[in-house]
């Protein structure tokens, strides 16, 4: 259930609300977005009936989530979620073009892409410093040495950094030298790990699972949200299906849109892990802002070839200034700015 105060209630009437329902066994949740008050609850208290809440000084109205995720629900929040980083407003008019390699290599690699696709229009700065490799014996990334070239790259262009965090123990360093947590799909479900970066209060990009439905995903988010951090993006990165033949994973474009409708959280396409094969990620790409995506993340390279990770889904920093033109020319179809 949300309740939600009216836009002039007063500090008194929401502790009241707020002390009532929680002497009922219940914990809340409180946003103050636009003006108005709203008291999520969460937990199992004890029933709570909605016509004497309904009474209560300062109530304007109640309302019973029924799907399973309720914070992350369009319900709980009708408006779209936006939240800035560095000069960055996610989830508003401008899409968020999040790009740079897969790996953090070395000092020459990180800088030389972050110069190419700061000027070829990208807002944010990609790089794994810690790696999940499905072999052991694959590059596992620079560690610490990764974070703090990432934070020499952001000096460099003022593009903010998004890297991954693989475990819980390293959220705190991570969010030392990063603008955003990354959350891979491999760890989507890591429960403790979302507790950590819902407790840092940093922004989050939540990658879906490789075998997640939609509710998974949104469940995850809620894991985060739970903790007060609202600033969580949503990442479709491709799923598995049983054609593997000509492409990494299959980009579900049905996600955007879908994803779009239930939450209010922000929604970006990686067509680089969704399709996996570099002439095609931009197609991909452009489907997905087609399909109302909040932004791109794309890895992109000096020599992909010589990659020490997904060089095959990599493009070039030529291939990426070519992209972004027609990334610029679809987002004016869809009445967004780049
Ligand atoms: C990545 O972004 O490099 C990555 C490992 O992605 P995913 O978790 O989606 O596989
Ligand atoms: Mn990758």
């Amino acid at each position: 259930m949300i309740i939600i105060m009216h836009p002039e209630a007063t500090p008194y009437e929401i502790d009241n609300v707020v002390a009532e329902v929680e002497a009922k066994g219940w914990q809340t949740h409180i946003s103050r977005d636009s003006g108005q008050t709203i008291i999520g609850l969460q937990g199992n208290g004890q029933p709570i009936d909605p016509f004497f809440l309904g009474q209560m000084p300062g109530v304007e109205d109640t309302m019973a989530i029924t799907q399973k995720f309720k914070l992350g629900s369009r319900a709980f929040r009708p408006e779209d979620t936006t939240f800035t980083i560095g000069e960055v407003t996610v989830g508003g008019q401008q899409l968020a073009v999040i790009a740079g390699p897969c790996s953090v290599e070395s000092r020459e690699q990180l800088l030389e892409t972050a110069h190419a696709v700061k000027e070829a229009g990208a807002t944010f700065l990609r790089g794994g410093a810690y790696k999940p490799r499905t072999s052991p014996y694959s590059f596992q990334g620079l560690g610490e040495k990764g974070l703090e070239l990432l934070a020499e790259a952001r000096e460099a262009t003022g593009l903010p950094v998004v890297t991954e965090v693989m475990s819980p123990t390293k959220v705190a360093l991570v969010a030392v030298y990063a603008d955003v947590l990354q959350i891979g799909a491999r760890n989507m479900q890591n429960y403790d790990l979302l507790n950590a970066v819902g407790r840092a209060q940093k922004p989050v990009l939540l990658k879906r699972g490789m075998s997640a439905t939609l509710e998974d995903l949104l469940m995850a988010a809620e894991y985060i949200l739970s903790h007060g951090n609202n600033q969580v993006m949503l990442c479709e990165r491709g799923i598995r299906t049983f054609d593997n033949k000509y492409t990494r994973n299959t980009f579900d474009v049905n996600a955007i849109p879908l994803l779009k409708e239930l939450t209010h959280l922000p929604v970006i396409a990686d067509p680089s892990h969704g399709v996996g094969v570099r002439r095609h990620v931009p197609p991909v790409a452009l489907a997905g802002i087609a399909a109302g995506a909040d932004g791109l993340i794309i890895e992109t390279h000096p020599d992909p070839d010589h990659a020490a990770s997904d060089g095959a889904q990599s493009l070039t920093l030529e291939q990426f200034a070519r992209l972004m033109e027609q990334v610029r020319a679809m987002a004016q179809a869809v009445d967004r700015t780049v």
